[in-house]
Protein backbone atom coordinates (compact mmCIF):
# COMPACT_ATOMS: atom_id res chain seq x y z
CA UNK A 1 0.00 0.00 0.00
CA UNK A 2 1.42 3.39 -0.90
CA UNK A 3 0.07 6.72 0.15
CA UNK A 4 1.79 9.93 1.11
CA UNK A 5 1.88 12.53 3.80
CA UNK A 6 1.56 16.16 3.31
CA UNK A 7 4.50 17.32 1.35
CA UNK A 8 7.19 18.99 2.79
CA UNK A 9 10.01 19.48 0.09
CA UNK A 10 11.57 17.76 -3.11
CA UNK A 11 14.56 15.21 -1.41
CA UNK A 12 12.43 14.75 1.65
CA UNK A 13 11.05 10.99 2.79
CA UNK A 14 7.44 11.16 3.13
CA UNK A 15 6.23 8.40 5.35
CA UNK A 16 2.82 7.12 5.39
CA UNK A 17 3.47 4.27 7.68
CA UNK A 18 3.85 1.50 5.28
CA UNK A 19 5.91 3.30 2.23
CA UNK A 20 8.79 5.71 2.20
CA UNK A 21 8.49 7.80 -1.14
CA UNK A 22 11.60 10.33 -1.66
CA UNK A 23 9.78 13.25 -4.05
CA UNK A 24 13.49 13.51 -4.95
CA UNK A 25 14.24 10.40 -6.70
CA UNK A 26 13.14 11.46 -10.25
CA UNK A 27 15.18 14.94 -10.23
CA UNK A 28 17.83 13.09 -8.64
CA UNK A 29 17.65 10.46 -11.22
CA UNK A 30 18.07 12.94 -13.64
CA UNK A 31 21.28 14.51 -12.45
CA UNK A 32 22.50 11.50 -13.33
CA UNK A 33 21.69 11.91 -16.72
CA UNK A 34 18.33 10.38 -17.16
CA UNK A 35 15.57 12.31 -19.65
CA UNK A 36 12.18 14.07 -19.22
CA UNK A 37 10.31 10.39 -18.06
CA UNK A 38 7.18 12.82 -16.80
CA UNK A 39 6.31 12.05 -19.90
CA UNK A 40 5.86 8.11 -19.97
CA UNK A 41 2.12 6.96 -19.18
CA UNK A 42 3.59 3.37 -18.69
CA UNK A 43 1.57 2.47 -22.09
CA UNK A 44 3.61 -0.61 -22.45
CA UNK A 45 5.25 -0.05 -25.77
CA UNK A 46 8.81 -0.32 -24.50
CA UNK A 47 8.24 -3.31 -23.20
CA UNK A 48 6.83 -4.51 -26.05
CA UNK A 49 10.13 -3.72 -28.24
CA UNK A 50 12.52 -4.96 -25.40
CA UNK A 51 14.07 -8.10 -26.31
CA UNK A 52 14.89 -9.00 -23.20
CA UNK A 53 11.28 -8.43 -21.60
CA UNK A 54 9.66 -12.00 -22.68
CA UNK A 55 9.37 -12.87 -18.73
CA UNK A 56 8.25 -10.04 -17.40
CA UNK A 57 5.68 -7.74 -18.69
CA UNK A 58 6.57 -4.79 -16.90
CA UNK A 59 10.26 -4.45 -17.74
CA UNK A 60 11.97 -1.61 -18.15
CA UNK A 61 8.54 0.16 -17.50
CA UNK A 62 8.27 -0.51 -14.04
CA UNK A 63 11.79 0.81 -13.00
CA UNK A 64 10.43 4.52 -14.48
CA UNK A 65 7.47 3.92 -12.82
CA UNK A 66 9.26 3.42 -9.33
CA UNK A 67 11.41 6.93 -10.44
CA UNK A 68 8.02 8.32 -11.26
CA UNK A 69 6.10 7.89 -7.64
CA UNK A 70 9.27 7.89 -5.55
CA UNK A 71 10.31 4.74 -4.44
CA UNK A 72 14.15 4.53 -3.96
CA UNK A 73 13.71 1.74 -2.22
CA UNK A 74 12.47 -0.75 -4.56
CA UNK A 75 14.11 1.08 -7.35
CA UNK A 76 17.56 0.11 -5.67
CA UNK A 77 16.58 -3.63 -4.62
CA UNK A 78 15.76 -4.30 -8.51
CA UNK A 79 17.76 -7.05 -9.90
CA UNK A 80 16.06 -6.07 -13.38
CA UNK A 81 18.31 -2.60 -13.06
CA UNK A 82 21.20 -4.83 -14.51
CA UNK A 83 19.19 -6.74 -16.88
CA UNK A 84 19.47 -3.86 -19.67
CA UNK A 85 22.25 -3.77 -22.18
CA UNK A 86 20.84 -0.05 -23.42
CA UNK A 87 20.78 -1.69 -26.65
CA UNK A 88 17.71 1.48 -27.39
CA UNK A 89 15.24 -0.56 -28.87
CA UNK A 90 13.09 0.97 -26.63
CA UNK A 91 13.65 4.37 -27.28
CA UNK A 92 12.64 3.71 -31.16
CA UNK A 93 9.53 3.01 -29.80
CA UNK A 94 8.42 5.05 -27.30
CA UNK A 95 5.34 7.13 -28.42
CA UNK A 96 6.36 10.09 -25.99
CA UNK A 97 10.27 10.40 -26.22
CA UNK A 98 11.05 9.42 -22.78
CA UNK A 99 13.83 7.93 -23.38
CA UNK A 100 13.71 4.99 -21.37
CA UNK A 101 17.39 3.26 -22.57
CA UNK A 102 18.67 6.65 -20.91
CA UNK A 103 16.45 6.12 -17.82
CA UNK A 104 17.91 3.08 -17.50
CA UNK A 105 21.50 4.13 -17.80
CA UNK A 106 21.31 6.89 -15.34
CA UNK A 107 19.40 4.69 -12.79
CA UNK A 108 22.08 2.30 -13.02
CA UNK A 109 24.40 4.91 -12.07
CA UNK A 110 22.03 6.44 -9.55
CA UNK A 111 22.30 3.01 -8.03
CA UNK A 112 26.36 2.65 -8.15
CA UNK A 113 26.33 6.11 -6.48
CA UNK A 114 23.50 5.09 -3.87
CA UNK A 115 25.47 2.22 -2.95
CA UNK A 116 28.72 3.61 -2.35
CA UNK A 117 28.46 5.67 0.88
CA UNK A 118 32.20 7.32 0.50
CA UNK A 119 30.11 9.46 -2.44
CA UNK A 120 33.09 9.02 -4.26
CA UNK A 121 30.61 7.54 -7.10
CA UNK A 122 28.25 10.31 -6.66
CA UNK A 123 31.11 13.13 -7.47
CA UNK A 124 32.30 11.27 -10.70
CA UNK A 125 28.63 10.66 -12.09
CA UNK A 126 27.49 14.31 -11.41
CA UNK A 127 30.33 16.63 -11.01
CA UNK A 128 32.42 16.44 -14.45
CA UNK A 129 34.97 19.14 -13.76
CA UNK A 130 35.32 17.10 -10.12
CA UNK A 131 35.20 14.09 -11.37
CA UNK A 132 38.01 14.84 -14.46
CA UNK A 133 40.34 16.86 -11.77
CA UNK A 134 40.53 13.92 -9.40
CA UNK A 135 41.21 11.48 -11.70
CA UNK A 136 44.41 14.28 -12.91
CA UNK A 137 45.26 14.60 -9.29
CA UNK A 138 45.05 10.56 -8.84
CA UNK A 139 47.41 9.47 -11.90
CA UNK A 140 49.87 12.02 -10.94
CA UNK A 141 50.06 11.28 -7.12
CA UNK A 142 50.68 7.45 -8.77
CA UNK A 143 53.31 9.15 -10.84
CA UNK A 144 54.85 11.52 -8.38
CA UNK A 145 54.86 9.01 -5.51
CA UNK A 146 56.88 6.02 -7.87
CA UNK A 147 58.80 8.98 -9.35
CA UNK A 148 60.07 10.32 -6.14
CA UNK A 149 62.40 6.81 -5.52
CA UNK A 150 63.46 6.73 -8.88
CA UNK A 151 66.91 5.48 -9.37
CA UNK A 152 68.98 5.95 -12.87
CA UNK A 153 67.58 5.22 -16.66
CA UNK A 154 70.23 2.74 -18.36
CA UNK A 155 70.96 3.78 -21.80
CA UNK A 156 72.19 0.31 -22.66
CA UNK A 157 68.82 -1.68 -22.05
CA UNK A 158 65.37 -0.39 -20.58
CA UNK A 159 66.02 -1.18 -17.18
CA UNK A 160 62.64 -0.08 -15.98
CA UNK A 161 62.30 -1.69 -12.51
CA UNK A 162 66.38 0.13 -11.54
CA UNK A 163 63.99 3.65 -12.77
CA UNK A 164 61.15 2.35 -10.79
CA UNK A 165 61.44 -0.23 -7.34
CA UNK A 166 59.83 -3.63 -8.44
CA UNK A 167 58.97 -3.55 -4.67
CA UNK A 168 57.82 -0.34 -4.65
CA UNK A 169 54.98 -1.14 -7.69
CA UNK A 170 54.00 -3.80 -6.05
CA UNK A 171 53.66 -2.66 -2.47
CA UNK A 172 50.99 0.17 -3.83
CA UNK A 173 49.66 -2.71 -6.22
CA UNK A 174 48.84 -4.40 -2.49
CA UNK A 175 47.19 -1.57 -1.22
CA UNK A 176 45.33 -0.45 -4.14
CA UNK A 177 43.87 -4.04 -4.63
CA UNK A 178 42.55 -3.99 -0.52
CA UNK A 179 41.35 -0.46 -1.01
CA UNK A 180 39.63 -1.90 -3.99
CA UNK A 181 38.20 -5.03 -2.58
CA UNK A 182 36.85 -3.02 0.44
CA UNK A 183 34.90 -0.68 -1.39
CA UNK A 184 33.80 -3.16 -4.13
CA UNK A 185 32.37 -5.49 -0.71
CA UNK A 186 30.41 -3.03 0.66
CA UNK A 187 28.97 -1.38 -2.27
CA UNK A 188 28.00 -4.91 -3.90
CA UNK A 189 27.30 -6.44 -0.70
CA UNK A 190 24.77 -3.71 0.02
CA UNK A 191 23.23 -4.07 -3.34
CA UNK A 192 22.92 -7.83 -2.60
CA UNK A 193 21.35 -7.43 0.48
CA UNK A 194 18.34 -4.93 -0.63
CA UNK A 195 17.74 -7.46 -3.53
CA UNK A 196 17.56 -10.53 -1.57
CA UNK A 197 15.58 -8.67 0.86
CA UNK A 198 13.00 -7.82 -1.32
CA UNK A 199 13.71 -11.32 -3.50
CA UNK A 200 13.32 -13.55 0.20
CA UNK A 201 16.41 -14.92 -0.52
CA UNK A 202 18.33 -15.78 2.13
CA UNK A 203 21.01 -18.00 3.24
CA UNK A 204 19.40 -21.21 3.13
CA UNK A 205 17.92 -20.17 -0.32
CA UNK A 206 21.35 -20.17 -1.31
CA UNK A 207 23.35 -22.87 -0.21
CA UNK A 208 20.49 -25.05 2.29
CA UNK A 209 20.81 -28.32 1.21
CA UNK A 210 21.90 -29.80 -2.32
CA UNK A 211 18.67 -28.74 -4.64
CA UNK A 212 19.44 -24.99 -3.20
CA UNK A 213 23.42 -25.23 -4.32
CA UNK A 214 22.34 -26.89 -7.47
CA UNK A 215 19.97 -24.15 -8.04
CA UNK A 216 22.55 -21.37 -6.91
CA UNK A 217 25.47 -23.18 -9.24
CA UNK A 218 22.59 -23.08 -12.15
CA UNK A 219 22.26 -19.50 -11.54
CA UNK A 220 25.75 -18.23 -11.18
CA UNK A 221 26.64 -20.21 -14.32
CA UNK A 222 23.81 -18.25 -16.29
CA UNK A 223 24.78 -14.88 -14.55
CA UNK A 224 28.70 -15.17 -14.54
CA UNK A 225 29.39 -17.84 -17.33
CA UNK A 226 26.92 -17.21 -19.95
CA UNK A 227 25.77 -13.72 -19.46
CA UNK A 228 28.59 -11.98 -18.60
CA UNK A 229 31.94 -13.85 -19.66
CA UNK A 230 30.51 -15.53 -22.25
CA UNK A 231 27.84 -12.21 -23.28
CA UNK A 232 25.39 -14.87 -24.66
CA UNK A 233 22.24 -12.43 -23.92
CA UNK A 234 24.02 -9.22 -25.46
CA UNK A 235 25.06 -11.26 -28.60
CA UNK A 236 21.90 -13.15 -28.88
CA UNK A 237 18.65 -10.99 -28.02
CA UNK A 238 19.94 -7.44 -27.67
CA UNK A 239 22.72 -7.13 -30.72
CA UNK A 240 19.50 -5.24 -32.69
CA UNK A 241 21.33 -2.40 -34.38
CA UNK A 242 19.10 0.34 -36.32
CA UNK A 243 21.42 -0.42 -39.48
CA UNK A 244 23.28 -3.44 -40.10
CA UNK A 245 26.98 -3.34 -38.72
CA UNK A 246 29.59 -5.28 -40.11
CA UNK A 247 30.95 -7.90 -37.12
CA UNK A 248 34.04 -5.86 -36.44
CA UNK A 249 31.91 -3.18 -35.34
CA UNK A 250 28.79 -4.61 -33.18
CA UNK A 251 28.41 -4.00 -30.10
CA UNK A 252 28.85 -6.91 -28.21
CA UNK A 253 32.04 -7.72 -29.66
CA UNK A 254 33.51 -4.40 -28.92
CA UNK A 255 32.54 -4.94 -25.33
CA UNK A 256 33.60 -8.96 -25.49
CA UNK A 257 36.94 -7.48 -26.70
CA UNK A 258 37.36 -5.08 -24.02
CA UNK A 259 36.40 -6.83 -21.09
CA UNK A 260 38.52 -10.04 -22.05
CA UNK A 261 41.81 -7.68 -23.14
CA UNK A 262 41.18 -6.05 -19.52
CA UNK A 263 40.56 -9.59 -17.82
CA UNK A 264 43.69 -11.03 -20.03
CA UNK A 265 46.09 -7.94 -18.88
CA UNK A 266 44.89 -8.42 -15.51
CA UNK A 267 45.84 -12.30 -15.85
CA UNK A 268 49.08 -11.26 -17.66
CA UNK A 269 50.55 -9.11 -14.65
CA UNK A 270 49.90 -11.78 -12.05
CA UNK A 271 51.18 -14.22 -13.92
CA UNK A 272 54.42 -12.35 -14.48
CA UNK A 273 54.25 -11.85 -10.30
CA UNK A 274 53.52 -14.94 -9.72
CA UNK A 275 56.39 -16.61 -11.76
CA UNK A 276 58.84 -13.90 -10.66
CA UNK A 277 57.61 -15.04 -6.86
CA UNK A 278 58.69 -18.84 -7.74
CA UNK A 279 62.00 -18.19 -9.42
CA UNK A 280 60.97 -18.82 -12.74
CA UNK A 281 61.14 -15.43 -14.55
CA UNK A 282 62.04 -12.04 -13.02
CA UNK A 283 59.45 -9.54 -13.66
CA UNK A 284 60.58 -7.59 -16.71
CA UNK A 285 63.10 -9.51 -18.12
CA UNK A 286 63.25 -10.12 -22.21
CA UNK A 287 61.01 -13.13 -23.25
CA UNK A 288 60.54 -14.48 -26.89
CA UNK A 289 57.21 -13.57 -28.14
CA UNK A 290 55.56 -17.58 -27.66
CA UNK A 291 56.52 -16.71 -24.03
CA UNK A 292 52.70 -17.94 -22.75
CA UNK A 293 52.45 -15.01 -20.47
CA UNK A 294 53.91 -12.02 -22.88
CA UNK A 295 51.45 -13.84 -25.70
CA UNK A 296 48.96 -13.45 -23.09
CA UNK A 297 49.63 -10.36 -22.38
CA UNK A 298 50.19 -9.10 -26.40
CA UNK A 299 46.62 -10.98 -27.75
CA UNK A 300 44.84 -9.16 -24.70
CA UNK A 301 46.31 -5.59 -25.26
CA UNK A 302 45.59 -6.11 -28.96
CA UNK A 303 41.70 -6.58 -28.02
CA UNK A 304 41.75 -4.09 -25.41
CA UNK A 305 42.99 -1.24 -27.68
CA UNK A 306 40.98 -2.81 -30.60
CA UNK A 307 37.55 -2.81 -28.67
CA UNK A 308 38.18 0.73 -27.09
CA UNK A 309 39.56 2.36 -29.92
CA UNK A 310 36.56 1.48 -32.21
CA UNK A 311 34.27 2.39 -28.89
CA UNK A 312 35.29 5.43 -28.53
CA UNK A 313 35.27 6.25 -32.46
CA UNK A 314 31.71 5.34 -32.23
CA UNK A 315 30.81 7.35 -29.19
CA UNK A 316 32.42 10.33 -31.06
CA UNK A 317 30.53 9.59 -34.31
CA UNK A 318 27.34 8.64 -32.36
CA UNK A 319 27.57 5.95 -34.65
CA UNK A 320 24.06 4.08 -33.29
CA UNK A 321 21.30 4.76 -31.01
CA UNK A 322 22.72 3.11 -28.00
CA UNK A 323 25.65 5.65 -28.07
CA UNK A 324 23.56 8.99 -28.24
CA UNK A 325 24.35 10.32 -25.65
CA UNK A 326 27.66 9.82 -23.35
CA UNK A 327 29.17 11.06 -19.88
CA UNK A 328 31.43 12.09 -18.58
CA UNK A 329 31.65 8.85 -17.19
CA UNK A 330 31.60 6.55 -20.62
CA UNK A 331 34.40 8.68 -21.74
CA UNK A 332 36.82 8.61 -18.80
CA UNK A 333 36.33 4.76 -18.73
CA UNK A 334 37.18 4.36 -22.19
CA UNK A 335 40.17 7.07 -22.29
CA UNK A 336 41.68 5.28 -19.00
CA UNK A 337 41.22 1.91 -20.91
CA UNK A 338 42.43 3.27 -23.70
CA UNK A 339 46.11 4.67 -22.24
CA UNK A 340 46.16 1.64 -20.06
CA UNK A 341 46.78 -0.60 -23.37
CA UNK A 342 48.58 1.64 -25.76
CA UNK A 343 50.78 2.72 -23.05
CA UNK A 344 51.35 -1.24 -22.76
CA UNK A 345 51.98 -1.54 -26.13
CA UNK A 346 54.37 1.53 -26.46
CA UNK A 347 56.42 0.11 -23.61
CA UNK A 348 56.56 -3.36 -25.02
CA UNK A 349 57.84 -1.85 -28.06
CA UNK A 350 60.74 0.22 -26.37
CA UNK A 351 61.37 -2.92 -24.12
CA UNK A 352 62.05 -4.85 -27.64
CA UNK A 353 64.21 -2.29 -29.73
CA UNK A 354 67.67 -2.65 -29.82
CA UNK A 355 68.92 0.62 -28.08
CA UNK A 356 67.07 1.80 -24.73
CA UNK A 357 64.95 4.84 -25.64
CA UNK A 358 64.49 7.46 -23.05
CA UNK A 359 60.65 7.57 -23.74
CA UNK A 360 60.43 4.13 -22.64
CA UNK A 361 60.71 5.18 -18.70
CA UNK A 362 58.10 7.99 -19.04
CA UNK A 363 56.16 5.57 -21.03
CA UNK A 364 56.33 2.99 -17.95
CA UNK A 365 55.74 5.51 -15.69
CA UNK A 366 52.53 6.84 -16.93
CA UNK A 367 51.66 3.23 -17.89
CA UNK A 368 51.43 1.87 -14.48
CA UNK A 369 50.29 5.07 -12.97
CA UNK A 370 47.06 4.69 -15.26
CA UNK A 371 46.92 1.24 -14.56
CA UNK A 372 46.97 1.91 -10.68
CA UNK A 373 44.35 4.96 -10.79
CA UNK A 374 41.62 2.52 -13.02
CA UNK A 375 42.12 0.10 -10.17
CA UNK A 376 41.47 1.90 -8.13
CA UNK A 377 38.55 3.80 -8.78
CA UNK A 378 36.89 1.00 -10.61
CA UNK A 379 34.85 0.77 -7.36
CA UNK A 380 33.14 4.48 -8.13
CA UNK A 381 33.28 4.72 -11.51
CA UNK A 382 31.63 2.77 -14.84
CA UNK A 383 33.74 0.05 -14.82
CA UNK A 384 32.41 -0.84 -11.53
CA UNK A 385 29.27 -2.73 -13.55
CA UNK A 386 31.79 -5.21 -14.00
CA UNK A 387 31.08 -6.90 -10.63
CA UNK A 388 27.38 -5.31 -9.82
CA UNK A 389 25.73 -6.79 -12.79
CA UNK A 390 26.45 -10.38 -12.79
CA UNK A 391 25.77 -10.47 -9.07
CA UNK A 392 22.14 -8.37 -9.27
CA UNK A 393 21.71 -11.22 -12.87
CA UNK A 394 22.63 -14.05 -10.20
CA UNK A 395 19.59 -13.13 -8.31
CA UNK A 396 17.41 -12.80 -11.94
CA UNK A 397 18.34 -16.47 -13.00
CA UNK A 398 17.65 -17.92 -9.27
CA UNK A 399 14.74 -16.38 -9.86
CA UNK A 400 14.30 -18.19 -13.02
CA UNK A 401 15.75 -21.49 -11.81
CA UNK A 402 12.93 -23.66 -11.04
CA UNK A 403 12.12 -24.77 -7.49
CA UNK A 404 11.73 -27.96 -5.63
CA UNK A 405 8.25 -29.00 -6.07
CA UNK A 406 7.60 -26.70 -8.73
CA UNK A 407 6.02 -28.55 -12.03
S1 LIG B 1 8.76 4.77 -21.56
FE1 LIG B 1 7.56 5.30 -23.36
S2 LIG B 1 7.04 3.32 -24.30
FE2 LIG B 1 7.71 2.88 -22.19
S3 LIG B 1 5.81 2.84 -20.99
FE3 LIG B 1 6.63 4.95 -20.89
S4 LIG B 1 5.60 6.05 -22.54
FE4 LIG B 1 5.33 3.86 -22.95
S1 LIG C 1 17.71 -0.43 -23.76
FE1 LIG C 1 17.30 -2.40 -24.78
S2 LIG C 1 17.55 -3.93 -23.14
FE2 LIG C 1 17.35 -1.92 -22.15
S3 LIG C 1 15.18 -1.73 -21.67
FE3 LIG C 1 15.51 -0.73 -23.65
S4 LIG C 1 15.09 -2.31 -25.18
FE4 LIG C 1 15.36 -3.35 -23.20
Amino acid sequence: MTGLATPVGLGSTLVDGSTLVDLGLYPEIQRFGARDISACFSCGTCTASCPLSQTDSTFPRRMIRYAQVGMKDALLASKELWSCYQCAECAETCPTHAEPSEFMAAARRYAIASYDKTRIARTMYTQPVAATVLAVVVALFFALFMYSAHGPQSGESLAIFEFIPEHLIHDIGIVVMIIVFLAGLAGVGGMARRIARREGVGWSTVFGGRAALTRSAHAAWEAIGRDSLGQVRFRQECAADDVPVALPRRRWLLHALTMWGFLGLLAATLLDYGLAIVGIKETGAPVPIWYPVRLLGTVAGLMLVYGTTVMIIDRYRTANRSVKRSTTADWMLLGLLWVTGVTGFALELALYLPSAPAWGYWVFLLHVAVAMELVLLAPFMKLSHAVYRPVALFFVALAQAPREGDP
